[in-house]
């Protein structure tokens, strides 16, 4: 293979690759975390963008990148040529533990913590990784969180993951439920824009032959007319609450509770 083909873009965008994965990473009794995992490669595979900026890696164009690195490395820098020149303005290799990774070349004057290139393999994992860590935050802060230690996981990946992760879905599914539920204050801007009446029923300590309370409230001011009731027949309430407009005025709106009364 010519060391020009990694970073050809009909390379990358070849489905070869795609396949490839789901072989490799397609065991034969597949539990619901791997489906998820190679569900989320495809995807990722779908979305990339097919620039020269593509911050897909699949593990051949990894291994490969690792390889020009370290061969160029290798030259003085009076051999290398234009390609290789050009990764190494982008990228580096680490040895940790006998294993190659591929970071991101630190430049004199921006940050200098080691930034790793995720291989595609391993993109579902960082990006559960650290959204679970910081609590199933938004999109913003488990991308904040990732490119502290990551260089090519991006946002369309991340926001990808959050729309797919079950505990954020349950969460954002209760408060809708939950604000059906909310009761709405009544806002009453004037005296007499709102009057509540009710009945209380004092059946069990009469007052003689009267037996209720009739409670009217102007909402606004909280102004409260009491009278005695013998009986709670409409004709009876009637009389009591057109006395009480008669006296104070009505109001716009006149609110009773669904009951009976
Ligand atoms: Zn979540």
């Amino acid at each position: 293979m010519t060391s020009a083909s990694i970073l050809s873009p009909a390379k990358i965008a070849t489905a070869s690759s795609v396949t490839t994965f789901s072989k490799v990473l397609m065991p034969k009794t597949v539990n619901k975390n791997m489906k998820l995992k190679n569900d989320f490669i495809d995807k990722i595979l779908r979305i990339r963008n097919e620039s020269l900026n593509n911050p897909v890696f699949t593990l051949e164009r990894y291994n490969q990148t690792i390889e020009l690195i370290n061969n160029a490395k290798l030259k003085s820098s009076a051999r290398r040529n234009d390609q290789e020149i050009s990764l190494l303005k982008t990228y580096d290799v680490l040895n940790l533990s006998n294993q190659d990774k591929l970071v991101k070349k630190i430049q004199g004057s921006e940050d200098t913590s080691i930034k790793y290139y995720v291989p595609i393999n391993e993109v579902y994992d960082v990006i559960r990784i650290a959204h679970f860590n910081i609590g199933h935050r938004g999109i913003k802060y488990t991308l904040k969180e990732i490119k502290k230690k990551c260089a090519n996981i991006t946002e369309k990946q991340v926001k990808l993951f959050i729309s797919e992760c079950n505990e954020c879905n349950i969460k954002r599914a209760k408060p809708k439920n939950s604000s059906k539920l909310v009761v709405r204050p009544i806002i009453s801007n004037d005296f007499h824009s709102r009057g509540q009446v009710d009945l209380i029923d004092m059946q069990s300590s009469p007052d003689g032959k009267f037996k209720f309370i009739l409670n009217y409230q102007d909402h606004f001011t909280k102004f409260c007319i009491l009278r005695p009731l013998k009986s709670k027949t409409a004709a009876e309430v009637a009389y009591n609450l057109l006395d009480i407009f008669t006296t104070f005025g009505a109001p716009a709106i006149l609110q009773s509770d669904n009951g009976r009364e």
